[in-house]
């Protein structure tokens, strides 16, 4: 038996539409994840496209890794030739599946269709190989035991390439057999910590050091916009000293340790305080309502956004003084608080956000240039709070930064504020 550490698992991809960029290669992350709830890791993943280019990455595979996945090309058509090319680099001969053949015929009388002669192919079963009933879909899938035949000792899975056909046959076919070639099963899991306001250098020089220590503790960062995970693999004990680690320098900063995003951490800080919320936002266009209305459960907490891109909208929704646009600038410190409050006051919520900035690329100025926003954060009984952001990113990046910055700002007063 193979301990789960060191098995070896390669999966390859094949489909022309793949590599044309026409269908995003979902599997790979997919197999990810379901492959290290079993304790397992990819070694290494390979998208070939249809037809003879199978063979080449089959054969190099065979000669590296103990399993071997292959998915899609277990069609009828002519390109669909995963099942024969395997079949000829394992040396193995196909012969029909009696089993098969009647699961096939059974498929297409159910639907009242008659079977096409090309179909007949999709019940060919390299000799002594398992076939993995779909029900689906036409393809079954094929399991090739190792040592089967005299030129590797490697066991290969074919799959289905449609994930509606795949993840289901994954769990009651493959999971089983995976976990009986892996033999024992690692007792590891994994833990993801959010946090935002804070980068990468930081958790180096803070605690880098000190996760190095943790005995059986893996780890790495992953930066997006606005935000850092800290994924932490190990036993149960060295998640809690890295978790211990991390929390101690950087609690204040924490999203979520449950991988929860942070508009989801703003609905549940409101929903705990029975707290509602608005929005008031110019250059983010409506995308902090539109995260925080991704939630469910949002419609306990959130009430309004307002989208007040025209300076109109702005004095005639929000009741923000004309001259003080006029003053100031759309774009000041003024106007993002008096959007605060007014959309605070209009609303009636308990907590307020507004957002105010320019995008670019044009409209910058030397004082105010591209990449500049004020967020103003303002609450019932409470002082409204504004800081400035600069994010000179193309528009999308900006939206998605500043929103960050407006949630998190509202993350923080929560979190001020007793529940
Ligand atoms: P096949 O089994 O090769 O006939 O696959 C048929 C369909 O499955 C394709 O048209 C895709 O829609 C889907 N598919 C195949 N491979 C993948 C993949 N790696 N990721 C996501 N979808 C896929
Ligand atoms: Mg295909």
């Amino acid at each position: 038996m193979l301990q789960s550490e060191a098995v070896k698992i390669e999966i390859i991809n094949t489909g022309t539409e793949l590599l044309l960029g026409n269908t995003l290669n979902t599997h790979g992350a997919w197999f990810g994840r379901e492959l290290f709830k079993l304790g397992l890791r990819i070694d290494r993943q390979t998208t070939v496209p249809d037809g003879d280019a199978i063979r080449d990455s089959l054969q190099e595979a065979l000669g590296r890794a103990d399993v071997v996945i292959v998915t899609g090309g277990l069609g009828p058509t002519s390109d669909d030739l995963t099942r024969e090319i395997t079949a000829e680099v394992l040396g193995l001969e196909l012969i029909t599946d009696e089993a098969a053949m009647r699961s096939l015929e059974g498929f297409f009388a159910l639907r009242d269709k008659p079977m096409a002669e090309a179909n007949r192919k999709q019940a060919l079963c390299p000799v002594g190989a398992d076939i993995l009933p779909n029900p689906n879909g036409t393809a079954p899938g094929v399991y090739v035991p190792p040592r089967l035949n005299g030129r590797s000792n490697c066991a290969v899975f074919l799959l289905p390439g449609p994930p509606r056909e795949l993840y289901p046959m994954f769990h009651a076919e493959i999971t089983p057999r995976l976990r009986a070639l892996a033999g024992v099963e690692l007792a590891h899991d994994a833990l993801v910590l959010k946090f935002t306001g804070i980068g990468e250098s930081d958790f180096h020089q803070g605690i880098d050091a000190q996760l190095a220590a943790v005995a059986g503790l893996e780890y790495g960062y992953c930066a997006h916009i606005g935000e850092l995970d800290l994924r932490l693999i190990g036993t149960e004990a060295a998640l809690a000293a890295g978790r211990k680690i991390a929390l101690d320098h950087f609690e204040q900063y924490l999203i979520s340790d449950d991988e929860s995003s942070l508009e989801k951490t703003v609905v549940r800080m409101l929903a705990e305080r029975g707290m509602t919320f608005s929005t008031a936002e110019s250059c983010t266009g409506g995308l902090i309502a539109n995260r925080i209305t991704n939630v469910p459960g949002s419609s306990e907490v959130f009430t309004h956004g307002f989208v007040t891109y025209a300076n109109e909208a702005k004095s005639g929704m929000l009741g923000v003084p004309v001259e003080d646009i006029l003053i100031h600038g759309a774009v000041s410190e003024v106007v993002a608080r008096a959007m605060a409050d007014g959309a605070l006051r209009v609303s009636g919520a308990s907590i307020a956000v507004a957002v105010t900035g320019i995008a670019g690329p044009g409209g910058g100025s030397e004082e105010k240039p591209v990449g500049t926003a004020w967020i103003a954060v303002a609450m019932q009984g409470g002082l409204t709070e504004s800081f400035s952001v600069y994010h000179p990113r193309n528009r999308k990046d900006f939206k998605l930064s500043v929103s960050q910055g407006a949630l998190e700002a509202v993350r923080r007063r929560l979190k001020a504020s007793a529940r």
